[in-house]
């Protein structure tokens, strides 16, 4: 609901970003079944029984828009409506942090939620699609104002986050990396 002057703050969801709109369907072609009992087809969160294994299907996102997409069409945006006054990293910030109570707000009072969210309704699932939409848009705009390469800086911190957490020590542990430590 709440946005940078009052406004929504993508407006992206209106024609120019529908391919991204597919809610919580499941890109059967690239789905992933793990231990390789593949079916297609099925709902992301439905389970597949391979000889007494119960694995989840992956979900997938579709490949476009890029975050690349996102920064121009967010930056289209916010230049045809003079908004660029407005938006300094600070600012950015703030926004986005108020988007990730929006977030929270749905999730409020619920308890636990399991994965894929079977007990919502679709109109709830429509409104955390457009609340952790603006959470990416600002985060995607605060980026690009403070002159982060976000694609590629994902990468690095994701290589660090390997180093960081080796696979054979943490396997199956939520334990912090300092416990890890020689
Ligand atoms: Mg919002």
């Amino acid at each position: 609901m709440m946005a940078t002057n009052g406004k929504e703050a993508g407006g992206l969801t209106d024609g120019v970003l529908s391919v991204s709109s597919n809610g919580s369907s499941v890109d059967v072609a690239n789905s992933v079944v793990v231990n390789g009992a593949g079916t297609g087809g099925a709902p992301s969160h439905s389970k597949v029984q391979n000889g007494g294994t119960v694995a989840a299907q992956r979900f997938t996102f579709s490949p476009e828009p890029t975050i690349e997409d996102i920064r121009r069409l967010q930056a289209e945006f916010t230049d045809e409506r003079n908004w660029n006054q407005f938006h300094q990293p600070r600012n950015l910030l703030m926004a986005m942090v108020g988007e990730v109570g929006e977030v929270a707000e749905l999730f409020q009072w619920r308890g636990e939620v399991a994965e894929g969210l079977p007990d919502w309704t679709e109109s709830e699932r429509e409104h955390l699609a457009h609340e952790l939409s603006d959470v990416l848009i600002y985060l995607v705009e605060l980026a690009e104002k403070c002159r982060v390469d976000l694609p590629q800086a994902v990468l690095r911190k994701m290589a660090l986050n390997r180093l960081k957490y080796p696979a054979s020590k943490v396997h199956g542990s939520a334990k912090k990396y300092t416990e890890y430590k020689d």
